[in-house]
């Protein structure tokens, strides 16, 4: 199984990948993740990188799809992957369907976590206090250029997936349970189709 996980920072992407790795058996690929574990290790990629992130913009989409791309061959994606954090540009995307063409492999489907801004500012302070501030980004001045950022670059992505259509879109308000089952139901009816 492959699919990417889409929505704003904050709806749970990462939350819900988790449970779907332990569920499915297969591999989460967040690109945030890989990207701070760049910048811990002080590789050049990392050092490129943390100003970046740390003003709330995106990466070039260069470096994210050579990580990707990469990433995607190791032995441990065979079964599959959660992409969480990528695409989040429509380069990327059509960088993502190349790729994986390139690589006889298909994507299943593409979930959007719908979630209203207001209810993510909460969500990022929540955070930011539960993790001791350990990401740089958590915090409300950054947030809202992310916000900003997602909107202008990455929401266009719900249109490109749409008209391709590969996306299918769960209520990111619900509890983590009730999210939870709807994207259990979309998986599903996917595999039943
Ligand atoms: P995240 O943990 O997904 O919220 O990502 C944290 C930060 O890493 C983002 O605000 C970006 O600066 C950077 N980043 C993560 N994924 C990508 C991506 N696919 N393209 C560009 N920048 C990214």
């Amino acid at each position: 199984m492959r699919l990417i996980l889409l929505g704003p920072p904050g709806a749970g992407k990462g939350t819900q990948a988790t449970r779907l790795v332990e569920k499915h058996g297969i591999v989460q690929l967040s690109t945030g993740d890989m990207l701070r574990a760049a910048v811990a290790a002080a590789t050049p990629v990392g050092l490129k990188a943390k100003e970046v992130m740390d003003r709330g913009d995106l990466v070039s989409d260069e470096i994210m799809v050579s990580i990707i791309s990469d990433r995607i061959d190791e032995p441990d994606c065979a079964n599959g992957f959660i992409l969480d954090g990528f695409p989040r540009t429509i380069a990327q995307a059509e960088a993502l369907q190349d790729l994986l063409a390139s690589k006889a492999m298909k994507l299943d489907t593409v979930i959007e976590l719908k979630v209203d801004d207001k209810i993510l500012v909460d969500r990022i302070e929540t955070r930011a206090r539960e993790t001791g501030g350990a990401r740089a980004d958590d915090n409300a001045e950054t947030l809202k250029k992310r916000l900003k950022v997602y909107y202008e670059q990455t929401a266009p992505l719900i249109d490109f997936y749409s008209k391709r259509d590969m996306l299918q879109s769960v209520d990111g308000m619900a509890s983590i349970e009730e999210v939870a089952r709807q994207i259990d139901a979309v998986l599903l009816q996917n595999a039943e189709s």
